[in-house]
Parts: structure tokens; sequence; C-alpha cells
């Protein structure tokens, strides 16, 4: 059986960053806000309605607040099951430190804004869950530390054969 190319990917090595995981008609970015061992040993990762949260702003902000250039490319943007990070799907090709910029501009965005973007009964599957002040906790203590740090990787540690 062929293997999915996620599965071999060392996440025990995995640090925060920016990973281009796939190129199937569109580009995947895995969006990695958490050491994943940091989350299976210390218990950091997002909570289900931060990761709520970041998705209704993160959709605005890529859809409405950048470049009609680039938000005319972006196909997907949602949270990993997993929480440790966000997937984006886009129809061009982006280096990662344009796209960690943009998280980082996202997250800057974020912090000064005190209502979420399409948070109603309208517009959401569950417009009750979220966590707002959770959300800039998270942003602030992980989400811009490790995307300012020195160990922001965009290069995967892959499984030893
Ligand atoms: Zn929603």
């Amino acid at each position: 059986m062929q293997k999915v190319k996620s599965f071999i990917i060392d996440h025990k090595k995995l640090f925060p960053g920016i990973y281009e995981s796939a190129i199937n008609g569109a580009f995947t970015y895995d969006i990695r806000f958490v050491k994943p061992q940091d989350a299976v040993y210390k218990g950091i990762f997002m909570d289900s309605k931060v990761a709520h949260t970041l998705e209704h702003f993160m959709a605005c902000y890529l859809r409405t607040k950048t470049s009609e250039e680039f938000s005319s490319t972006v196909l997907y943007i949602g949270p990993m099951v997993c929480l440790t990070g966000f997937y984006l799907l886009t129809s061009a090709h982006y280096e990662t430190e344009f796209l960690r910029k943009l998280v980082l501009d996202c997250m800057e965005w974020i912090l000064v804004e005190e209502e979420i973007p399409g948070a109603s009964e309208l517009t959401c599957g569950n417009y009750q869950y979220f966590d707002l002040s959770g959300a800039k906790e998270f942003i602030k203590n992980q989400i811009i530390p490790n995307f300012k740090s020195d160990n922001f990787s965009s290069r995967y540690p892959f499984v030893e054969e």
C-alpha cells in the first residue's frame, strides 16, 4: 500500500513553521503553530473554540484583507483536527516567507479586533462556539513567538526509511 505523505513526516522532530505539504492541482501549506511534541507532552495546542475563532478570522483576513491577486487564489483555510495548526490551500504557489509574514500580519490584526467575523446563526454552523480572549492568548503566547523564532522551519523532517 502506498504511504500517505503526511504519515512519513517525523512529527517528533516537527517544529512550528510553514510547510508545503502537497501539490495535487492545489498547493497545500501546513501552517504549524505549535510543536507536536509540546502538544503531546505539555498540552500546548489550540482549544477547539480557539481553533474555530481563528478559522473565522483567518478566512476573513485571507479573503478580504489581502490583495485581490492573493485572495483570488485562496481555496481553503481550516484547522487541523489535531489542533496544532491550519491547512491553507491555494491555486498559486507562494514562498513560505511570504506566508509567514501574512500569518503574522493576520495575528496582529486579530489582537486588536473585538468582533469575530461571520459569527452569526446565519453564517456559521455553531455560532456561539468561540473563544476570542483564548484565541488572543494563544496568538500572544504561541503563534507570534513561534513564528518569529529562529526555530521556525519550512523543511519537513521525514521518517528514516
Ligand atoms: Zn463557524
